[in-house]
């Protein structure tokens, strides 16, 4: 499970040291100032490009540096995947694109020529055709007679056609694709009452029914079954003849060749992992992508788990499950990173109060974990980040998600510092907060304790909040009883265990904040958040559909209509402004227990009714006035409601004998020539899989 970006204002973290810079000849360190580093880099569509740097990397031995590069080859090799499995036709588009821009003899300026290049960019960013975010098609801003203008004039022979298809037939096939607005329009629908299968345009059922599928693991999956493998992780689902069948993601399967070369690099690494936990666990991967057996996956988990020591640690493989409108099946991603040994020690604060946290909790006690497991919890700094979380990243992840593991063998939760650190940097001085807080009061004190109440808010979430709680005997896992609910309320839960102990002052006690205002800063910034700021991601009109967003939707709402009696929260109007001003902080945290214990309740107990009116109710009608308000206050800032990140490239030095003498990291600033330098580095598949 992962935070997927920040709640809040993104002021500037307070625990981050960056680290030295090394020249580019790499003679001599110096320490630079953040005055010669580019954060942003550019701006287009609704997304702002930023980079990150990797403190400590020159520091590191010769053998952490060649494992971190093996580790980002293999990140890198996956990369078609996600694209695929976002759409059938995204790797064809994107290289037809790419091919365009590569080729193209005709002028290259002008507004055409940028709306051109805006959609190839968006279509990078969103690893497809589909929004990363809404999900929803983005449509091009130039015309079918432009686009016929282009292809004309590029290369002829480079365009991705299949064998007897010509570039006339390529072009027919595509312009629907990309020009029809009602042509496969959404990437993953949950509206209530369409076949959740069909109706979603990614590439994980290929002629298969919401019944079909469902059918399917009735038929497998055993409730009472008390280690169930991620049934549908690692695979399309299609109809060969009346069967349903699976096409597994693995060497000699569907995206072999990606895997394969995932598998390389996975094998170099092997050699040069840190301590024998973290070899076991590379190679029980090695087994899992050579096999599909996704048995060998939950060992893997299992050991990988287990190697909390390493320094450098990594995530590849078929992770989050929120692009498949049904929950099984994964994305592809991959982060690659690096301990941050002193901003640990916070969230190490939190982990070893797992089992104070889980008793203080306000859920239900039969709902607690007698004995919360094996929490292990870092800060670490991202040195390469594939897939489904890039160039759009997390900001915490926590894993693995089979909740049985979890309980069992515990999971590790990570807070991105260098990726915080560099959103905080890029907008430090957006004017969001000003426009957005109803008094000086507030700003002053948001800006009394910067980053902190985001960075205490997403340690809680990730190390406490989703491993909390647990479920009732013979209940079986949250999407197979929640379904499409699941994902919006198992957000709304890890959330909810952050607010509450946010306002509590054991944090004070155990040293985390300097005093209990760094909770009422964080309540002010989640509500204004929560029902104004994040609407701003939206069209006007448009429900909320993705799951960390509808969760904070769901908490605000929820807990302003159950205070509404008292004035917890109130609705302020001026000069033609609203604004959410909290009168109660107490109470309000009282709420979110309230909210906190009827969400683990619903977990617990599989209550499907009680999950579709929460969510259905609170988390995804949006109000259209404030809605269109917030567009327009927004809009006067100029600031774009989504981030994504260019990587570092680590580059090896290779001496004579043909042995890595070194590892450099480098920091390209251009968007563009980091996705060509991908497109022609890694490019594995097939057009079509
Ligand atoms: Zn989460």
């Amino acid at each position: 499970m992962k935070i997927k970006h920040l709640l809040l204002f993104a002021l500037i973290p307070t625990f981050l040291v960056m680290g030295c810079v090394s020249k580019k000849d790499g003679s001599a360190k110096k320490k630079k100032s953040d005055g010669d580093w580019k954060w942003v880099t550019e701006q287009f569509a609704d997304i702002r490009i930023i980079r990150y740097k990797v403190p400590g990397f020159d520091e590191l031995s010769l053998q952490k540096k060649t494992l971190l590069y093996y580790l980002s080859e293999a990140a890198a090799c996956g990369r078609d995947m996600i694209y695929d499995q976002n759409y059938k036709h995204n790797i064809r588009i994107r290289r037809t694109l790419e091919n365009v821009y590569k080729t193209y003899s005709g002028k290259r300026t002008g507004d055409d020529w940028v709306a051109f290049h805006t959609y190839l960019k968006r279509v990078w960013f969103s690893n497809g055709i589909h929004h990363h975010y809404s999900s929803k098609k983005i449509m091009p801003g130039f015309s079918e007679a432009y686009f016929d203008e282009l292809i004309a004039n590029s290369a002829q022979d480079k365009f991705p056609r299949d064998r007897g298809q010509s570039v006339a037939d390529l072009v027919t096939m595509l312009k629907p694709i990309l020009f029809d607005p009602k042509v496969d329009f959404k990437r993953v629908n949950k509206d209530k009452g369409v076949d959740l299968a069909a109706a979603s345009a990614n590439n994980f059922y290929d002629g298969v029914t919401q019944k079909d599928v469902e059918k399917y693991y009735a038929e497998r999956i055993d409730p009472k079954d008390k280690s169930p493998i991620s049934w549908g992780l690692n695979s399309q689902m299609a109809k060969s003849g009346p069967n349903t069948i699976e096409r597994v993601w693995k060497v000699g399967g569907m995206y072999g060749q990606s895997i394969e070369q995932i598998v390389s690099w996975l094998k170099k690494a092997s050699g040069v992992a840190e301590g024998p936990e973290q070899k076991a666990a590379i190679d029980l991967l090695v087994q899992f992508y050579e096999t599909g057996d996704l048995k060998k996956f939950d060992e893997y988990n299992i050991a990988w788990v287990k190697d909390t020591e390493s320094e450098i640690d990594f995530i590849n493989g078929f992770i989050e499950v929120y692009g498949d409108a049904l929950g099984y099946r994964a994305s592809y991603e991959s982060v690659v990173q690096l301990t941050d040994p002193v901003a640990s020690k916070r969230i190490k604060a939190i982990s070893e109060r797992a089992q104070w946290f889980e008793d203080n909790s306000p859920i239900m006690d039969e709902h607690k974990k007698a004995k919360v497991k094996g929490i292990s919890a870092k800060v670490i700094n991202v040195v390469m980040e594939s897939g489904d979380a890039s160039p759009s990243t997390p900001i915490g992840i926590n894993l693995p998600n089979a909740n049985w593991i979890r309980s069992n063998h515990g999971s590790k939760s990570v807070n991105l510092a260098n990726i915080v650190e560099a959103y905080g940097q890029a907008s430090k001085s957006s004017g969001v907060l000003e426009e957005f807080a109803y008094n000086q009061d507030e700003v002053v004190l948001a800006r009394k304790y910067g980053g902190l109440p985001d960075n205490l808010h997403t340690d809680m979430h990730e190390v406490i909040g989703h491993a909390s709680g647990k479920i009732n005997p013979g209940v079986s896992e949250p999407h197979t009883t929640l379904k499409s609910y699941a994902s919006t309320l198992e957000e709304a839960r890890a959330d909810l265990v952050a607010l509450y102990y946010l306002y509590d002052q054991k944090l004070v006690e155990i040293g985390l904040m300097p005093s209990i205002e760094v909770g009422k800063a964080h309540f002010n910034d989640y509500i204004r958040n929560g029902m104004m700021l994040q609407l701003r991601r939206l069209e006007v009109g448009e429900d909320i559909e993705e799951d960390h967003m509808r969760n904070r939707q769901l908490i605000c709402k929820w807990v302003i209509e159950k205070g509404a009696k008292d004035n917890v929260v109130e609705k302020k109007m001026r000069d033609g402004k609203t604004f959410f001003i909290i009168n109660d902080y107490k109470k309000l945290q009282f709420l979110f227990g309230e909210l906190l214990k009827e969400i683990q309740r619903i977990k617990s107990e599989g209550d499907y009714n009680s999950a579709k009116a929460l969510v259905e109710g609170y988390g995804v009608k949006v109000d259209p006035k404030l809605h269109q308000e917030v567009l327009d206050r927004v809009e006067k800032l100029h600031i774009a409601p989504y981030s994504g990140f260019i990587n570092p490239v680590l580059v090896p030095v290779v001496d004579g004998s043909g042995s890595i003498s070194d590892v450099k990291v480098t920091y390209p600033d251009d968007f563009t020539e980091q996705h060509l330098y991908y497109a022609d580095k890694y490019s594995f598949l097939p057009n079509k899989n």
